[in-house]
C-alpha cells in the first residue's frame, strides 16, 4: 500500500504546511479499537521522528461518557478549525439515540469533500490477487448521506439521496487531478444511472464534463456498479483510480479492503481544502474492543498518508519501510494476519525496526 497517494492532489502539502519544526497534530482516539490503535500509531510516529504537540479530543460514545451533549462537541471541531490536521481512531454513533454520525457530521461540518482510499497488496499479505493496486475516491459530503430522512405516513419512510452539479464536479476534478499528479493511467466511475438517472446521472455527467474538458490524456470509463464490483472481485488489476459517490464508496472500500488483507491494513483519508482527517477504513470493532487484539497497522499507515500529506516525507518513508519489512517477514503480526502480536507488541516491534 502507497501511503504517500495522499500527498493531496488539491495543493501541494508544502505551501499549506511551511517546514515547521512542530506540528499540531489533534488526535481523536475514538471508541472501541480507537484508543488501542491510535495510542499504537501516536507511539510509532513519535519514535519515526515526528515532532508533534498532539491534541487529544473525543467524540462518539466517548465523548458522551466524559459529559459532552452531543458526540461531535464544539472542542473538538475548534480543534480540527484550528490545526487543520487530524489523525482520527474509529467512532462509534450510538443508534436510536438522536445522534447524527459523527463520520458524517465532521466530513459535512468540516467540508472534507473527498475520501482518500489506496487498495494495494503488499509483500507477506496473503491474499488471492497480487499487483492490487487501486484507489477509491469516494464524494463524502452528500447522496444518501444526507441523513434526510422522513415517515411519510405510517409505515412509509423515506431517505433522500442528493447529489449536486457542484460536488458532483468537484470530486471528478479531485479525482483526475489525483491521477495525473499520480501518474496513473485511468478513473472508472461507479454509477447506477441506469436506475437513478437523475442522481447519478448527474454523477457521470459531470466526470464525463470534466475528463473531456480537462483531462482528457487520464483514460475514463464508466461501470454500473453491480457488474463493476463482480470485476472486482474477478480481477481487481484492471482497475486503478475508482470514483463514485458517498455510499458506493462506503461499501466498495470494505470490498476491496478483504482484496488486500481486510480492514486491518486499509487506510484512509479524508480532504477538503482547509482541513484533512486521517483515519483507517475500518470501525470500532466492538467485539475485539480492549483485548489487545486489533491490527493498527491500517491506523498508522493513515498516518503515514498523514505525514506526506503535511510534508514529512521521509518520515512517512522510515515507518513504510520498516512495516514493509516486518509483513515481508509474516512472523510479527497481528492475529487478522495470521500472526501472534497484539497490538500493543505490533507497535514494539514495528519501533523496534524504524
Ligand atoms: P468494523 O470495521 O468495526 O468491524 C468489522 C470486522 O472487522 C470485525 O470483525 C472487526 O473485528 C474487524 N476489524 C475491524 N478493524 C480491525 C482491525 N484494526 N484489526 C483487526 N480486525 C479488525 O465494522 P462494524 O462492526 O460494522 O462497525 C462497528 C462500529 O464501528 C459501528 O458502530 C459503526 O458505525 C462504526 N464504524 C465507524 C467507522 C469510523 O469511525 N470511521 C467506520 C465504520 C464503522
Amino acid at each position: 500500500m502507497e501511503p504517500s497517494v495522499t500527498a493531496i492532489a488539491m495543493a501541494p502539502a508544502a505551501r499549506i504546511f511551511p517546514a515547521m519544526a512542530k506540528h499540531s497534530i489533534v488526535l481523536i482516539p475514538g471508541d472501541g479499537i480507537g484508543p488501542e490503535v491510535s495510542s499504537a500509531a501516536r507511539r510509532v510516529l513519535d519514535a519515526a521522528g515526528l515532532s508533534a504537540e498532539w491534541i487529544e479530543v473525543p467524540a462518539g460514545a466517548t465523548a458522551l461518557e466524559q459529559g459532552h451533549d452531543n458526540v461531535l462537541p464544539a472542542v473538538t471541531l475548534d480543534a480540527i478549525r484550528r490545526h487543520r490536521i487530524a489523525l482520527k481512531g474509529p467512532v462509534t454513533t450510538p443508534v436510536g439515540k438522536g445522534f447524527k454520525s459523527v463520520n458524517v457530521q465532521l466530513r459535512q461540518k468540516l467540508n472534507l469533500f473527498a475520501a482518500v482510499r489506496p487498495v494495494r497488496t503488499m509483500a507477506g499479505v496473503k491474499t488471492r490477487f497480487d499487483n492490487v493496486d487501486m484507489v477509491i475516491i469516494r464524494e463524502n459530503t452528500e447522496g444518501l448521506y444526507t441523513g434526510i430522512e422522513a415517515e411519510i405516513t405510517p409505515g412509509v419512510v423515506t431517505s433522500l439521496k442528493v447529489a449536486t452539479e457542484a460536488a458532483c464536479t468537484r470530486i471528478a476534478r479531485f479525482a483526475f487531478r489525483y491521477a495525473v499528479q499520480r501518474q496513473r493511467r485511468k478513473v472508472t466511475a461507479f454509477h447506477k444511472a441506469n436506475i437513478m438517472k437523475m442522481t447519478d446521472g448527474m454523477f457521470i455527467a459531470c466526470a464525463k464534463a470534466v475528463h473531456e474538458k480537462e483531462f482528457p490524456q487520464v483514460q475514463y470509463e464508466e461501470r454500473i456498479i453491480d457488474a463493476g464490483c463482480m470485476k472486482i472481485v474477478q480481477d481487481p488489476t484492471q482497475f486503478d483510480v475508482l470514483l463514485m459517490e458517498n455510499l458506493y464508496g462506503d461499501l466498495v472500500s470494505d470490498l476491496c479492503a478483504g482484496l488486500v488483507g481486510g480492514l486491518g491494513v486499509s487506510p484512509g483519508a479524508n480532504i477538503g481544502e482547509e482541513y484533512a482527517v486521517f483515519e483507517a477504513v475500518h470501525g470500532s470493532a466492538p467485539d475485539i474492543a480492549g483485548q489487545n487484539k486489533a491490527n493498527p497497522l491500517a491506523m498508522i499507515i493513515s498516518g503515514v498518508m498523514m505525514l506526506n500529506h503535511i510534508g514529512e516525507t521521509a518520515i512517512a518513508e522510515k515507518i513504510k519501510s520498516a512495516y514493509n519489512a516486518i509483513l515481508a517477514e509474516g512472523k510479527n503480526v497481528t492475529y487478522d494476519l495470521g500472526g501472534k502480536l497484539g497490538t500493543r507488541e505490533f507497535a514494539d516491534a514495528l519501533i523496534a525496526r524504524l
